[in-house]
């Protein structure tokens, strides 16, 4: 049977315990009883020596040696008493009880002749004495020596220690025997109750324990099977809640994939090293891939180098959305649009959002072959009908202003007449002239605007890359429209930050969105100011453009930079402009990959912002 760890630690304590009792009892008890023994020999050595002496005078005297030796026979029964004997002055030996004869180590020893005298007496195998002598008449008569036996004290010494020892082991394997008892009857239960934890460690949540007794262990062995039941409800639950999620999650996993599958667009998913995560039989389709396996392959070497391009573009501007249009075979065209996939990384230990975490990229390729075929015949059309009305409207126009000249300089000053009639009719043909030559300039305007804006949709437009100064570009801008705002006595305000980085665009292109965002300012402003600021934002140049004007109500300033939109009843209202300045403007910065955007609120003013990225190539510049 093996002894319980608690057993065999008490055990050893005991051991110890009972070592130092049993050893610190022996020395204490052959110390004590050793001097009490010697102490008591000595002084009955000494009550004899002084007995025998006082009686032993006459006797000694009258030299009767055989009253002697009875006296001091007798003494011998005494027990302790190993010898007696008696010398005269001279130091003969007169009576004495050794037998066969006196041995040579008691003669010759010590006296004092004024009273008792102790000794030690070795006399090799006959033992060790304590001799007392006492001089019989000061010692003129002699003295009489009394040897008690030191063996015998060390004898009940040694007896005395035995039966202690005896007695110790007794009351020693006794105890170890309680505690045994007692070791076992407290340990049994809680070897049961680790036996029992061991199983639940192993999740052996079926397991019993079986303790009954009240106390402690008892208790504990119930609180355990009641927290191994509840535990193993939970884990079953647990298990129950998980088998339902993996399996919505599977669900989810096929609906989701089915639509991918699905989807007429081209899906490209891509990890944050460019890796290909996920594709749809519509990519494969449209870039003829046939049945390759693209997952885990490098996108950059398998697709266009603008495709790879726009996915880590997206990646490193989260939350921005970036398209670019990319060749299929076959002289087909894709538009491929791209976003960067976050997910919000949650600390394990605190539960706490942690910042965004970005995955990869998803990109959305649409074949847009038909789409561009059409755009282009749309703006083939538009290109040729714009210039078959201008050419006539040239000559209109320019007929219309000859007209309003002649009439002006020749016709009215010979048709003078002070008929009110005559007089009214010619101011009239004069208004409507006005009106004819307006309308046509503002006929020129929609159609250059028209031109204009059809070009950059379709790709035609003639960019050119310049190095830009963006103070420089809002001077220019702020020149070309002070007839504008001076007019209308508005003052305009300049908020520029210094040493703004310069950035490449098309110079032109910028001034007239700057001209276009100050002429609608002053065009919706009737009092107040306008102001402009530019900035360093980022990693981009903001600018804004700020009013005082009538503003523009919130459900209109998402459509505001659609073509032909303008805000109020364009039958009813006389319209100030094409509809097409602001769709132009937004052409312009998103060509620049900046972007533009509005803060208003409806009769406070409008702030017309855009950004220009700062970062740039200037290989290739126009200048
Ligand atoms: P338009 O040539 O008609 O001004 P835009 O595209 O430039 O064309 O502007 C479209 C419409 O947006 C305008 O007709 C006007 O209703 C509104 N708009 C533009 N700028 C402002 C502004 N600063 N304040 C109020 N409304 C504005």
């Amino acid at each position: 049977m093996r002894m319980s760890k608690i057993f065999r630690k008490t055990l050893v304590l005991m051991f110890l315990l009972f070592g130092v009792i049993s050893i610190s009892a022996t020395v204490l008890t052959v110390w004590t009883l050793y001097s009490h023994m010697t102490e008591e020999y000595t002084s009955k050595g000494r009550v004899i020596a002084r007995a025998i002496a006082n009686s032993s005078v006459e006797i000694l005297l009258n030299r009767d040696l055989s009253t002697m030796q009875s006296i001091i026979d007798q003494f011998l029964e005494i027990q302790g008493v190993e010898y007696v004997f008696v010398v005269d002055g001279s130091g003969e030996f007169v009576s004495h009880t050794f037998v066969p004869m006196v041995p040579e180590e008691v003669k010759g020893l010590p006296v004092n002749p004024h009273g008792l005298m102790v000794n030690e007496v070795d006399m090799g195998e006959r033992g060790e004495f304590i001799d007392t002598s006492k001089p019989i008449l000061a010692g003129v008569a002699g003295y009489v020596h009394v040897g008690m036996d030191k063996g015998l004290i060390r004898a009940y010494v040694r007896e005395t220690v035995i039966k202690m020892q005896a007695l110790l082991a007794v009351i020693f394997w006794g105890s170890v025997l309680l505690l045994f008892v007692v070791v076992k009857k407290i340990s049994q239960p809680l070897t049961t109750l680790t036996e029992y934890a061991g199983k639940l460690a192993d999740h052996d949540f079926t397991a019993e324990v079986k303790i009954t007794s009240r106390d402690e262990v008892g208790l504990l062995a119930n609180t355990m099977q009641s927290m191994a039941q509840e535990l193993s409800e939970l884990i079953t639950g647990l298990e129950r809640a998980v088998a339902n999620s993996t399996m919505e999650l599977q669900d989810t996993l096929t609906y989701t994939s089915a639509i991918i599958d699905n989807v007429a667009d081209g899906l490209l998913v891509v990890d944050t090293n460019g890796k290909i995560t996920r594709s749809n039989p519509a990519l494969a389709t449209m870039f003829d891939f046939g049945d390759v396996e693209l997952a885990g392959r490098d996108a950059k070497l398998i697709f266009s180098p603008q495709l790879a391009e726009l996915a880590l573009l997206s990646m490193e501007f989260p939350g921005k959305v970036f398209s670019a249009e990319v060749a299929l075979p076959e002289q087909k065209t894709a538009k491929a649009t791209a976003a960067s996939i976050h997910k919000i990384d949650v600390d394990d230990d605190t539960g706490e959002a942690g910042p965004d975490l970005c995955m990869g990229a998803v990109i959305i390729v649409r074949d847009i072959t038909v789409e561009k075929e059409i755009d282009q015949m749309k703006t083939n059309f538009i290109t040729t009908v714009s210039h078959e009305l201008r050419t006539p409207l040239t000559g209109i126009l320019g007929f219309a202003k000859l007209i309003k000249k002649k009439l002006v300089n020749v016709v009215y000053p010979q048709v003078a007449s002070p008929e009110p009639k005559v007089e009214k009719t010619m101011a009239q043909v004069g208004d409507n002239m006005d009106v004819i030559v307006s309308e046509g300039e503002r006929l020129t305007e929609l159609i250059n605007d028209v031109l204009d804006i059809s070009k950059m949709e379709a790709g035609k437009t003639e960019w050119r890359r310049h190095r830009v100064y963006m103070a420089e570009v809002i001077d220019k801008a702020v020149q070309s429209t002070k007839a504008l705002y001076t007019e209308k006595s508005l003052p305009l305000n300049l908020d520029i930050e210094d040493k703004l980085p310069e950035i490449i665009a098309d110079r032109d292109r910028l001034i007239q969105v700057l001209v276009n965002l100050i002429s609608n300012a002053v065009k919706f402003t009737e009092q107040g100011s306008i102001t402009i600021k530019a900035a360093h934002v980022d990693e981009f140049v903001q600018v804004s453009v700020e009013d005082t004007g009538v503003g523009i109500a919130a459900e209109d300033q998402q459509s505001i930079f659609e073509r032909f939109k303008q805000i109020g009843d364009t039958l009813t209202e006389k319209p100030k402009g094409t509809g097409l300045g602001l769709a132009i403007c937004k052409q312009i910065i998103e060509h620049h990959g900046g972007d533009i955007w509005l803060e208003s609120i409806q009769g406070r003013g409008s702030t017309f912002y855009f950004s220009m990225p700062v970062r740039g190539v200037d290989v290739g510049l126009d200048e």
